[in-house]
């Protein structure tokens, strides 16, 4: 079985008064192997944030269908959605809890039980035990990202989805980032990260699937579709 497996993948965003209807995705197919660290790679507007959102079960597909660590979205949406950790763009922390709190609440959410909790060896793995009892508001940008990545994987999910994690982060942080995610992806983790940066897609992942126009217009390994360019 593939970490995620979806064929013919369709959204087509209907119109609302004036705006016209939208086929943002037109009929993706792609196999996610389990343990890869996976880039889709494509400008604004080519779809990535569509597709990864229907996986996460945030918006309904037009048709299609999807499997996340071989289960069926349509026939367990559930399970689906708890196979899966999905860190948004935006930076959506209360500045009034400390980290340890929001993954302890963060967890409550996903009904992990106490005892199997880890959430100083998920601060640790984000490189944040230092700042386990400090207000989110007083972390820095970087940290507040790192602090979102531990917060998709508190239900221990077999596939971590990225959207575009240093979309408007600093050449320093991202590397500091692209190091956490590294090790996340060592430790087992299937990676899933949408970017528009070519670099970050070289930099961190193995395999590559270049969207834009809402298709896949190339998949291959790194290596292979470097050589193409
Ligand atoms: P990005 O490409 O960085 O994900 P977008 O500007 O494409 O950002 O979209 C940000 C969010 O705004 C999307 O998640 C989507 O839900 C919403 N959005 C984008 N375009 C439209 C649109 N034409 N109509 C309504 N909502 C939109
Ligand atoms: P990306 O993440 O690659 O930037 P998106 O998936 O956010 O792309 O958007 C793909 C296309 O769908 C864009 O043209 C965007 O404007 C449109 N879109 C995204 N979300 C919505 C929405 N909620 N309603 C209408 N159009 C949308």
């Amino acid at each position: 079985d593939q970490a995620v497996e979806v064929h013919d993948l369709r959204k087509i965003y209907k119109g609302t008064g004036r705006a016209p209807a939208k086929e943002a995705l037109k009929g993706i197919s792609l196999s996610i192997p389990r343990g890869s660290l996976y880039g889709l790679l494509g400008p604004n507007g080519a779809g990535k944030s569509t597709f990864i959102n229907i996986l996460a079960g945030l918006v309904n597909k037009t048709s299609g269908t999807a499997r996340i660590w071989g289960i069926d979205i349509d026939r367990d949406a559930r399970s689906a959605r708890a196979a899966i950790g999905v860190v948004p763009q935006e930076l959506n922390l209360d500045p009034f809890f400390t980290p340890r709190e929001i993954l302890d609440l963060q967890a409550g959410l996903y009904g992990v039980p106490k005892r199997e909790r880890q959430t100083d060896r998920l601060l640790e793995a984000v490189g944040l035990q230092d700042k386990a009892d400090a207000y989110a508001r007083t972390l820095s940008g970087g940290m507040r990202r790192r602090l979102m990545v531990a917060k998709a994987m508190v239900h221990a999910p077999p596939v971590l989805v990225l959207d575009e994690p240093t979309a408007g982060v600093d050449v320093e942080l991202r590397q500091s980032l692209w190091a956490h995610v590294r090790e996340l992806n060592r430790a087992g983790t299937t990676v899933v990260l949408t970017t528009h940066y070519l670099e970050e897609a070289e930099q961190l992942c193995d395999t590559i699937a270049i969207v834009n126009h809402g298709q896949v217009v190339a998949c291959d390994s790194k290596q292979q579709l470097l050589k193409r360019l």
